[in-house]
């Protein structure tokens, strides 16, 4: 077994739109980046990448890069998962937390685990979405951003051991 924790945060903005979970949350303001800015799916991403020693979501796509310009960010799920089944491992459960003070994401939950279940190429049963407030304090408690927090488990499907050598 193999644990990932992941973590990212994003600006708040007017103009843009709000996604998270790979779904578009009706607010005021969304999160500013260069790809779709999904806080919540790229923490997951740097959890199942840091799972696997595979390095990080700026490693394999880099926001320097014009072709991950405005990509929906389950596409990186999708290929962080391939990158990590490629070194041997498959995904026993993610477990992630939206840091925000609003809006209230109850009613999108349901599909931003679908969604990110999808990605990865696991049952939803193995994907766990979560939120929280910062109870007023610092840069979430003000909204002037949402953080992400996740953690991912991975199995070593068998043998050889990558990290052992050939
Ligand atoms: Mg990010």
């Amino acid at each position: 077994m193999r644990i990932g924790i992941g973590y990212d945060a994003h600006r708040l903005v007017p103009g843009r739109p709000l996604i998270l979970g790979g779904v578009r949350i009706e607010f005021e303001r969304g999160l500013e980046g260069h790809s779709d800015a999904d806080v919540l799916v790229h923490a997951v991403c740097d959890a199942l990448l840091g799972a696997g020693a595979a390095g990080d979501i700026g490693l394999h796509f880099p926001d320097t890069d014009p072709a991950w310009a405005g990509i929906g960010s389950l596409v990186l799920l999708s290929k962080s998962a391939d990158i990590v089944a490629e070194r041997g491992f498959s995904i026993e459960n993610i477990d992630a937390t939206l840091l925000l003070e609003s809006p209230k994401i109850a009613p999108y939950r349901r599909r931003m685990v679908e969604n990110i279940a999808r990605a990865a190429g696991l049952s939803p049963e193995r994907v766990s979405v979560k939120a929280t407030t910062n109870e007023g304090l610092g840069w979430i408690g003000r909204g002037e951003g949402i953080g992400a927090m996740a953690v991912a488990l991975l199995e070593l499907n068998s043998a050889p051991d990558p990290t052992k050598g050939a």
